[in-house]
């Protein structure tokens, strides 16, 4: 039974919170303290998140901090919500302050391949143990790719906790895991560049959370591309290649997960993924202030005068069926018709990126439309169906596109067979059923240099 509960922190995670409250209640193992708050004794503590709590713990949790204040303010919640779409961010945060979600379902959580640890200051934690008694556990110290607390000005350093999505039962107690060293001249070795970097994520975290308008955040840095060597005067264009080209440059090896390969670029800028530290590297690069990229409010105008791309038509409401007649469709067909001739040119073309194949499926996700709403609209399905490729066919061109993009936007001079294969994902036996139709898209030196791949 729970008969008394710390104060919570300011900044502080909640799993921290738990923590301490282990090491206050005097109990001689943590399940005891794990059995108090969790609807199950094994169930394991969420280092980002909160973890099923059962309704007597929510009943004294809620007596000092209110479900949404902990979520917004003591979870790493903002990191994994911020560039959801309006509807998973509704629904997210519903859930999670109900508390019956998952968050691991809810929110778009990237994987690591590299294990997590938890991380503080050595500065911040002096500076709790002289107020409180005790140090804890820091939000801020805890943002994806950030390296130094902007506080001190100090290297973050590494606890032996590990953040993974196999969540530990333990109760990790603060006070135990952080040493009580003191500040070296090793802490401050963090450059200026990181520096400015890391306040500008923090900035990103900390703004107020808002709900996303109707424009993806892709949409919006896209628009930012105008006036940038990253797309084409006509504005028709977007060479993503370069732009992940000098992100690489500009970034080096500081960031870690961050952005790695030109696809994670490429789905951020068509809205296929909201990953927090990704749409941060990408923002700052553009010279994004942290409020114009956190305030949704204001993208649309962006979105507008932007020659990249009119923006879709917003406001008439195309996404249910009910109440359409016949009438209804032929406009909202004709209507819609140059719209999704120019979306498919792009998938096809790729963007300066890899080329996709054009579908029904691709059109309507990439159009915000329910499944199956071309069906309806006879014009559109007639672009489409104008595109139609084999999967042989599109694995050729695909082909085609890697191997000279290999060979002339990296300047590879020898190219292997799993260079081809990494940045297409392509299997050798559906490479073997391509052959024929390489002829389509390039001349006979290529394929034979292509043959060549397979066979060396
Ligand atoms: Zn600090």
């Amino acid at each position: 039974m729970i008969s008394y509960f710390p104060e919570i922190y300011e900044d502080e995670l909640v799993y921290s919170w738990f923590a301490r409250y282990f090491a206050h209640s005097g109990y001689p193992c943590y399940v005891n303290a794990l059995e108090d708050i969790f609807i199950k004794r094994n169930c394991a503590a969420d280092i980002e998140f909160i973890g099923p709590i059962n309704q007597e713990a929510k009943r004294i949790i809620e007596s000092i901090c209110t479900m949404d204040k902990l979520i917004f303010e003591h979870t790493m919640f903002p990191q994994y919500a911020r560039f959801l779409d309006l509807d998973r961010q509704k629904i997210a945060t519903e859930s999670l302050i109900g508390g019956g979600g998952d968050p691991y379902n809810l929110l778009s959580i990237p994987t690591s391949s590299s294990t997590r640890v938890v991380r503080y200051c050595p500065l911040c934690a002096q500076e709790d143990r002289e107020k409180y008694g005790e140090t804890y556990f820091h939000r801020s110290h805890l943002i994806r790719g950030i390296m130094t607390c902007t506080k001190h000005k100090c290297k973050l350093r590494n606890t032996k906790v590990e953040i993974s999505k196999c969540r530990s039962p333990r109760l990790h107690v603060p006070e135990d895991v952080i040493p009580t060293t003191t500040f070296c001249d090793d802490d401050i070795s963090a450059s200026e560049a990181q520096q400015r970097f890391d306040e500008y994520l923090m900035q990103c975290f900390y703004l107020e959370f808002r709900f996303l308008q109707s424009e993806s955040v892709g949409m919006f840095i896209s628009s930012k591309l105008d006036g940038t060597r990253y797309l084409s005067s006509g504005g028709r264009k977007k060479h993503v290649a370069l732009l992940y080209e000098d992100i690489l440059k500009f970034f080096g090896d500081n960031v870690p997960q961050g952005i790695q390969e030109l696809y994670h670029l490429q789905k951020i800028l068509t809205g296929y993924n909201t990953n927090f530290l990704w749409v941060c590297q990408l923002a700052y690069f553009l010279d994004i202030s942290p409020q114009d990229l956190c305030t949704p409010e204001t993208w649309d105008d962006s979105i507008a005068k932007s020659k990249w791309s009119k923006p879709l038509p917003k406001a008439r409401n195309y996404s249910t069926r009910t109440g359409k007649t016949k009438e209804n469709w032929i406009t909202i067909d004709k209507e819609m018709a140059p719209l999704v001739k120019k979306i498919a040119k792009d998938i096809y073309e790729g963007g300066g990126g890899r080329p996709r194949r054009v579908t029904q499926n691709i059109v309507e996700k990439t159009m915000k439309w329910p499944n199956k709403r071309i069906d309806c609209l006879p014009l559109c399905k007639k672009i489409i169906l104008e595109y139609y490729e084999s999967f042989e066919d599109y694995w050729a061109r695909e082909c085609v596109w890697a191997y000279n993009f290999l060979k002339t936007e990296r300047g590879q001079k020898i190219i292997v067979w799993k260079d081809l294969r990494e940045l297409i994902n392509l299997r050798k036996e559906n490479f073997q059923k391509c052959i024929p139709y390489l002829i389509k898209h390039t001349d006979h030196k290529t394929i034979q240099e292509l043959e060549g791949l397979i066979n060396g």
